[in-house]
């Protein structure tokens, strides 16, 4: 009989096929060998499951009731301990370093170690310990095994075609299942501005998130549609479902065919206002996406895919062979290329793990604390700036003396390239990403000392309104709608204006069709959109009298009722 399951549709676009279920949450453990040079990657993602789990203890400890027995406390106390133990940190770490295993297996293996002894012993309390030993090891695992990579997962598997269920998946996993060729994708988790669902939107896998507890409901091969715009899962489908879904799925493709009218008609609205469309590029491959659809240049280029599914840094030459090829693959278009973005939600090998890591170390605070990762990425910008127009952008900007800083080392690395008689423009524009609400609310300093701006929505709507982006039971508030957004949005545009320097937007609300006039109306001139959705946009501008959306976009500013908002957006 067939069923149906309900979570959020994060990556548009209709798929019918097998499934496959990553179960890489079990503790089944499997063992594979590391190279010599990840062994101090492997050893640092132990102590960051170590770490994990000695904060996910403490903060049980502190949420115990006081009516709570006092065993209770000193039951996890003793976990604590064991925790900072050499038997569950330096031991695993030589196991990983003698016998170049992974973490998981060096954690296994120091596990049957200590239960033998444990097993050995006369005394039958002490015996019952080894339940403790187990009980630590779970959690050191389920924190490694969240954090692992799919590699080893689906090595050898054979998914082209079919449905990847997870728990989770990271934008490395993404990437990873992409080149298997997969048709759709479902997590338990997740949310539509997570990087998971943007890189899936920009490889055109449909998606599916906040699918809770899916995976006791579906089976191993079991037949599934995917509705990625409605945010359903189908499962059993019968005859009459699957030829329905079907003509969606060559209807959708007669759409997208139909907007190709659009490709080299410019981007002017019906009363005449020139707006500028660029497109956003996650992956090498969107640059001829970006190209296909005439877009005037590259607005985002995120370059976080650089770092994934690897355990060591980029090198100089790496980088600026990456940026010449897209200078090449681009003809002469403005490239806007963002220094790596890397911590919140993009996860690399080897990097940081917080309790809280959209706060964390993240973006621009995570490279000026890495000097090896980001002087090798900075030089090879400026050096592809001899080959073509390319422009620096700084994500998650959040105090001026970021900005500060990065143009010391920039200007540091000019001389030493000029020193060395190495090519590259002088006058290369640096820009930042207005994505944090202080950066916003002070926009006017960083348009001050700052050739551009562009406003990155994803996070700073997050940010602005409290709500993870990931998290998808607070997704419901995720309102890019809401009026302090709007007024963060109105006023950074403003800054730009009263400095004379553009202000783009990237974030996903600028691809979003439903807010073109509303953006328009605030007076956003330059749009950066996935090329999936760039020609729905055009053909948004060009339908729209600029003039007739400025009341109420304004009015939106000062509109504290949700229904309200919604008929204003809906009037325009
Ligand atoms: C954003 O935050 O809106 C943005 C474009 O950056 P990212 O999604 O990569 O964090
Ligand atoms: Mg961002």
């Amino acid at each position: 009989m067939s069923f149906s399951l309900h979570g959020v549709g994060v990556s548009r676009g209709i798929a019918i096929g097998k499934v496959h279920i990553v179960e890489r949450d079990s503790v089944e453990v499997a063992e594979y060998a590391i190279a010599l040079s990840e062994v101090d990657a492997e050893i640092a993602r132990l102590a960051d499951a170590v770490n994990q789990a000695k904060m996910q203890l403490r903060q049980i400890r502190e949420h115990i009731p006081t009516s709570a027995a006092a065993d209770i406390a000193s039951f996890i106390d003793t976990h604590l301990l064991m925790l900072d133990d050499v038997a569950f940190t330096e031991e695993p770490a030589r196991i990983i370093g003698d016998t170049l295993c992974n973490a998981e297996w060096a954690v296994k293996t120091q596990r049957d170690a200590l239960v033998r002894i444990f097993d050995e012993m006369e005394d039958a309390y002490l015996r019952t310990r080894r339940d403790d030993v187990d009980h630590v090891v779970a959690r050191i695992l389920r924190h490694l095994l969240r954090h692992q990579p799919l590699r080893h997962e689906v090595a050898d598997r054979h998914l082209e075609g079919m449905i990847v269920l997870a728990e989770d998946l990271s934008p490395a996993d993404m990437v990873l299942l992409s080149h298997h060729g997969i048709a759709a994708y479902l997590t338990e988790f997740g949310g539509p501005t997570s990087h998971t669902a943007i890189l899936a939107r920009s490889l055109d896998i449909p998606g599916v998130a906040g699918l809770h507890r899916a995976r006791r409901y579906v089976q191993e091969n079991e037949m599934l549609i995917v509705d990625g715009d409605a945010g359903v899962v189908i499962g059993e489908p019968d005859e009459r479902t699957l030829a329905s879904y079907r003509a969606r799925q060559a209807a959708r493709l007669e759409f997208l065919n139909s907007l190709a009218d659009l490709v080299d008609v410019e981007s002017v609205s019906d009363d005449g206002i020139t707006v500028n469309l660029e497109g956003n590029v996650e992956l090498p491959s969107d640059f001829q996406a970006v190209a296909a659809v005439n877009a005037l240049g590259i607005g985002l280029y995120r370059t976080e895919f650089l770092f994934m599914n690897r355990a060591d840094i980029p090198s100089e030459e790496e980088h600026l062979a990456t940026y010449r090829t897209a200078i090449e693959k681009t003809a002469g278009l403005p490239i806007t290329i963002r220094t790596a973005d890397i911590g919140g939600d993009k996860e690399i090998e080897g990097g940081p793990i917080a309790a809280n890591p959209a706060l964390g170390l993240r973006g621009i605070r995570y490279c000026l604390r890495e000097p090896s990762l980001f002087r090798p990425q900075l030089r090879a910008i400026l050096r592809a700036s001899a080959d073509g127009p390319v422009r620096m952008m700084l994500p998650m900007l959040a105090n001026i003396s970021e900005v500060r800083q990065v143009l010391g080392i920039v200007q540091g690395l000019k001389d030493e390239l000029a020193n060395a008689g190495v090519s590259f423009d002088a006058n290369i524009k640096i820009g930042g990403m207005i994505e944090v609400p202080a950066a916003a609310t002070c926009a006017d300093f960083f348009a001050r000392e700052l050739d551009f701006l562009s406003i990155g929505t994803n996070d700073l709507i997050q940010y602005a309104l409290a709500v993870d982006r990931v998290n998808d039971e607070v997704n419901y508030l995720y309102d890019p709608l809401n009026p302090a957004v709007l007024r963060l949005i109105a006023h950074t545009i403003e800054a730009g204006n009263d400095h004379e320097i553009p202000v783009a937007m990237c974030g996903e609300m600028a691809g979003d069709p439903q807010y073109t006039r509303l953006l328009l109306g605030l007076g956003l001139r330059h749009f950066s959109v996935h090329p999936t959705t760039l020609l729905e946009i055009k053909h948004m501008i060009r339908l729209t009298d600029v003039s007739r959306c400025v009341d109420v976009a304004h009015e939106l500013l000062n509109e504290a009722e949700p229904r309200r908002r919604r008929e204003l957006l809906a009037s325009l």
